[in-house]
């Protein structure tokens, strides 16, 4: 028992501090892409290795749909013209998918519910999630939240056993087909009203599974999404900031 109080004394308090200041990331994160049209000569090579067709050319340079990036940095390492780079920036993710295409403009934040949904769920929210044939690492990042170091209860902000018990849904993965049943289930038992949030390539559009038969191809082909947070798999901090800015608790801040 003393040895247990002694070990928690010494451990400190180890949660980190954001929003009060920025979280410190790992030297190989990969954040949002940062474009540079004007540099762009159209050679192609980026669109030729993307694995999920995220990358489109235009008129005015590149664009990369981050519903569909799987932030594998191939588009940046083959670019000849460092049109394309990776940045620290993890705050991402948007309210409709228009919002998610990068063109090398300032990211607009989220946009926070309206005042009733706040009133109901602003201090306490709570989620049902539901993995619907990813491959985990997205529910990984989910549950990390919950640990000491992130500590989203501080927020009002926890996982629910039971739909009946949850005020919206955190879905990851493509929607498998034998999945699809039981996500419209869910969904249907959470009381309204009811949010719904969208984690992970697969879950934004199919990502890597895009176009097979066995997939729905992302939530918002079968519910209603709220939020869509990008990332294969998304980092903590990118749910984290995307939960707050919808729930009004942090600054908004362009990026
Ligand atoms: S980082 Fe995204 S846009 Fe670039 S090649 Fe990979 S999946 Fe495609
Ligand atoms: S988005 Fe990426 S990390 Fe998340 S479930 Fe799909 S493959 Fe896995």
């Amino acid at each position: 028992m003393f040895k247990s109080l002694r070990a928690r004394i010494d451990q400190k308090y180890r949660t980190i501090p954001f929003p009060i200041s920025d979280p410190v990331l790992p030297e190989r994160y990969t954040g949002r892409p940062a474009l540079s049209p004007e540099k762009c000569d159209r050679c192609s090579e980026c669109v030729s290795v993307c694995p999920t067709g995220a990358i489109a050319l235009r008129k005015k340079g590149i664009t990369i749909d981050t519903a569909r990036c799987i932030f594998c940095a191939e588009c940046a390492e083959i670019c000849p013209k460092d049109a394309i780079v990776f940045s620290r920036e993890f705050r991402m993710g948007a309210n409709e998918k228009a919002g998610l295409i990068e063109n090398g403009a300032e990211r607009k934040p989220i946009s926070a519910l309206n005042k009733k949904m706040l009133r109901t769920f602003g201090r306490s929210l709570k989620f049902r999630v539901v993995s619907a044939g990813g491959c985990n690492a997205c529910e990984a990042d989910i549950n990390v939240l919950g640990t000491i170091g992130f500590d989203l209860d501080r927020f009002g902000i926890s996982y629910a056993a039971s739909p009946r018990h949850a005020d919206g849904l955190i879905v990851t993965g493509p929607i498998s087909m034998n999945m699809k049943e039981a996500v419209l289930k869910t969904y249907e038992a959470v009381p309204e009203p009811k949010i719904v949030i969208a984690v992970g390539a697969c879950a934004l559009s199919g990502g890597i599974y895009a176009g097979h038969a066995e997939t729905c191809g992302g939530v918002d082909a079968i519910l209603p999404v709220d939020l869509y947070i990008p990332g294969c798999p998304p980092h903590p901090m990118t749910i984290l900031n995307a939960l707050l800015e919808l729930l009004d608790r942090i600054p908004r801040r362009n990026g």
